[in-house]
């Protein structure tokens, strides 16, 4: 299966069985990102205890990049601390922003090195106009992270 084939089918299962859909009971903090470009609304919801995000859930709806990114970042950020939730947003936004054909430079070391499926995202940037799609979940868990649940944020 080439690779481009398998990222399409990683997207597409996120896509259609979304992970951590839904609301949560106990919300400490929310926020709500659109993209109006592309019709994208994504609704964040985190239970933090401490330093560390226990849940997460997701709403929203839009394409199905938005939707898929949102699903695998719920998928790697849950019961992680904020420091190694910083260490895999940045790996992601590194991700994105490598030129075209470089490959992503992996530390085992580092909790973010691995993304999983996550990595299926970086055939999104050959479609500069929808990184902004890819991005839109990992923006507003930002926008949650810095507290209070009447948050939103456009991008
Ligand atoms: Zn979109």
């Amino acid at each position: 299966m080439a690779l481009q084939d398998l990222y399409r089918e990683v997207i597409l299962d996120h896509y259609k069985n979304p992970r951590n859909r839904g609301r949560l009971e106990k919300v400490d903090a929310s926020a709500e990102g659109v993209n109006p470009m592309c019709g994208d609304e994504i609704t964040i919801e985190l239970t933090i205890e401490g330093d560390t995000v226990v849940d997460v859930a997701v709403d929203g709806h839009g394409c199905s990049i938005s939707q898929s990114s949102a699903s695998m970042m719920t998928d790697a950020i849950k019961g992680k601390t904020r420091a190694e939730i910083e260490e895999i947003t940045s790996r992601f936004r590194a991700m994105m922003s490598l030129d075209e054909g470089a490959e992503l430079e992996l530390d085992p070391e580092r909790p973010g090195a691995v993304l999983g499926d996550i990595e299926a995202l970086q055939g999104v940037r050959q479609y500069p106009v929808r990184i902004k799609c890819a991005s839109l979940g990992w923006t507003t868990l930002a926008e949650a992270l810095k507290g209070g649940t009447d948050r939103t944020i456009s991008v």
